[in-house]
């Protein structure tokens, strides 16, 4: 039984008021939930507050991006190193706005994976394609790629220590969802395809569905076989709705 996790994502939004309010009216209902696995991930500089708001808490922290390097002349990277010097547990790479937006190829993004690992942050890896990709019917090809160029660097037995996350493009802050069968689909299609290099590993790896998770579609798509929770953009940014979100991810008894 694969435990679920929620992972909030802030992006670049908030300020250091707007981020202590939200911890604070989100942290009472997320120590609540045992069952699920919770974790925030906050802009760099806000890291260290987060860090200091959430002593003791069960909600977890993470950042959303790392280098790939350890610490050197890489102006305006931040390392591993430092993300544990300040509890994260978790780091997003490969989100789809680093890929489309600062180019990040998938060989760089699987250099970040390997470089998150190196310090024991367990990298929260994003797949997905684009609305142009899936209407060509390249889904498969584009999360294969994306997926083997971690595999080829890291080996399979490194997502024993990573959770992967479905995002397709088209559905990432946009407000339409996946249906609960399309995103269902296309993870079935990751574990298969784990599965032809070790069917341990691919039976025990956290997969995330991400793009406009809301406590309304939640349900659905957790109910999904191969969906173990979500990654929340939007929806990260009100504390009642994520913990609604975090609630639906509870596994049914
Ligand atoms: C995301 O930030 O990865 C995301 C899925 O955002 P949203 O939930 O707003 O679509």
């Amino acid at each position: 039984m694969r435990r679920p996790l929620v992972v909030g994502n802030w992006k670049m939004r908030g300020s250091s008021h707007v981020i202590h309010a939200l911890l604070a009216a989100m942290r009472p209902g997320a120590d609540t939930i045992s069952d699920v696995d919770v974790c925030v991930c906050a802009p760099f500089v806000y890291l260290d507050q987060c860090s200091r708001q959430l002593a003791g808490s069960r909600l977890m922290l993470g950042a959303q991006n790392v280098g790939n390097h350890e610490p050197g002349d890489y102006t305006g990277e931040v390392s591993a190193s430092m993300l544990l010097e300040f509890g994260c547990r978790y780091v997003i790479v490969g989100h789809s706005e680093r890929r489309h937006h600062y180019g990040e190829s998938s060989a760089l993004v699987a250099a970040r994976f390997a470089s998150a690992l190196r310090h024991g942050i367990i990298p929260v890896l994003c797949l997905g394609e684009s609305l142009r990709e899936r209407k060509s019917g390249s889904t498969c090809n584009v999360v294969n790629e994306q997926l083997d160029a971690v595999l080829d660097l890291c080996g399979v037995a490194s997502l024993q220590r990573a959770v992967v996350a479905y995002e397709p493009v088209w559905a990432i802050g946009t407000g339409h969802t996946a249906s609960a069968e399309q995103a269902q689909a296309v993870h079935a299609h990751i574990r298969q395809r784990i599965r032809r290099l070790s069917a341990e590993v691919a039976d025990s790896l956290q997969l995330l569905y991400g793009g406009s998770v809301k406590p309304d579609n939640a349900h659905d798509l957790f109910a999904m076989p191969d969906i173990d929770g979500g990654l929340v953009g939007g929806a990260s940014l009100d504390a009642a709705a994520f913990l609604a979100v975090c609630n639906a991810a509870k596994p049914l008894s």
